[in-house]
């Protein structure tokens, strides 16, 4: 963020606000951390602020504190839009462009609230008064923590900020793993534990805290893997009668396609995931080193992301998606097996 959008937030921030506060469709643990973290701040300052969710969320985080004054657009549609109506700023957090949020997209669309982006996306859409977009984050969170740095206001994190911050940064670093874990990274993580964040108890949260068919359902997933070394890939698929059969909940398959990635020599891995609710098969791509998940899922499965972690879905059938892959994969041999 640059002076002149310091300044801005500032002189926003100055005056009372409506403040909505939104993260993308199927919020994760970053999305949701980073909301609650900023609705936490905003409260702190005397804001009226409010998150509205597209729909509803994984129970691993639903220990999060303040998740129970999130409002969901599905279930509380009414009190949604009245929010997004009377609102005079518009946070959108973890994401960049309108249709990540599903149905509340065409409402968002109309809106003369001042919007605020804070996302690290590739390709970051024109709609934002304000707009915080770095790739190179490790989360949205990190850049939450930063927000606050640069209004210079890191005294008035509390505990609950700290604890809410801290999750979105340790689920989208992979645990502090992954390639855009800096050294500031663990600096603001540190600064957090300071401030009152439960590293170990958030930690068993959010990861050791599985029903048995969760676990079943991640047997069926390895066992159902299929690997291709020639491509250096490995994709697990699971229908929808497979998730009915395994007491399927939200958020249940959340890191499975990590799996693929532990095989030695395997730098490209997806998931298909069959959602008959809305018709579509959801895919979810990782990569290790240069091959840019983002781009193939822009390209062939109308999604995006980052370099090695997108997302992306395909109106056809299971069959028929994985058919259309195989296809697409000829055409990259030589990127993946050089
Ligand atoms: P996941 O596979 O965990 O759902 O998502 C991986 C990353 O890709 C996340 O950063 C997520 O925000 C992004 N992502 C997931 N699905 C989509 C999609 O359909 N479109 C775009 N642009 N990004 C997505
Ligand atoms: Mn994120």
């Amino acid at each position: 963020m640059n002076l002149a959008d310091i300044s801005t937030v500032k002189s926003i921030l100055s005056q009372p606000q409506k403040i909505v506060i939104i993260p993308h469709k199927n919020p994760d643990g970053d999305a949701m951390g980073a909301c609650l973290g900023l609705y936490g701040f905003l409260k702190g300052m005397g804001q009226n602020a409010r998150v509205v969710a597209p729909n509803d969320y994984p129970k691993f985080l639903k220990w999060m504190p303040g998740h129970d004054t999130v409002v969901n657009f599905e279930w509380d549609n009414g009190e949604a839009q009245r929010l997004l109506d009377e609102a005079t700023v518009i946070f959108t957090l973890d994401f960049n462009d309108f249709s990540r949020t599903g149905q509340m997209a065409s409402v968002l669309e109309g809106k003369e609230a001042d919007f605020i982006m804070i996302d690290h996306h590739q390709q970051p859409s024109d709609y934002a008064k304000v707009t915080y977009s770095d790739v190179s984050m490790s989360s949205t969170c990190e850049m939450i923590y930063n927000f606050i740095d640069f209004l210079g206001q890191t005294d008035s994190i509390t505990a609950d900020i700290a604890s809410n911050l801290y999750t979105g940064i340790m689920t989208d670093t992979g645990s502090f793993k992954y390639r855009s874990t800096s050294s500031k990274t663990h600096r603001v993580v540190a600064d957090l534990i300071e401030r009152g964040a439960d590293n170990m108890e958030i930690h068993r949260q959010v990861f050791d805290t599985n029903s048995p068919s969760r676990l079943h359902l991640l047997g069926v997933a390895l066992s159902n893997m299929v690997i291709l070394p020639e491509y250096r890939t490995a994709y697990i698929t699971l229908t929808q009668e497979e998730l009915d059969a395994n007491d399927f909940k939200k958020g249940d398959t959340e890191g499975f396609v990590n799996y693929g990635l532990t095989l030695e020599g395997i730098i490209f891995a997806l998931i298909f995931i069959e959602n008959k609710d809305e018709g579509i098969i959801k895919i979810s791509l990782r990569s290790v080193g240069d091959f840019s998940v983002n781009e193939f899922a822009r390209k062939h499965f109308n999604g995006g992301g980052h370099d090695n972690a997108a997302g992306g879905r395909s109106d056809l059938s299971m069959d028929e998606t994985l058919q259309q892959f195989n296809e697409i994969l000829k055409t990259y041999k030589s990127t993946l097996n050089p």
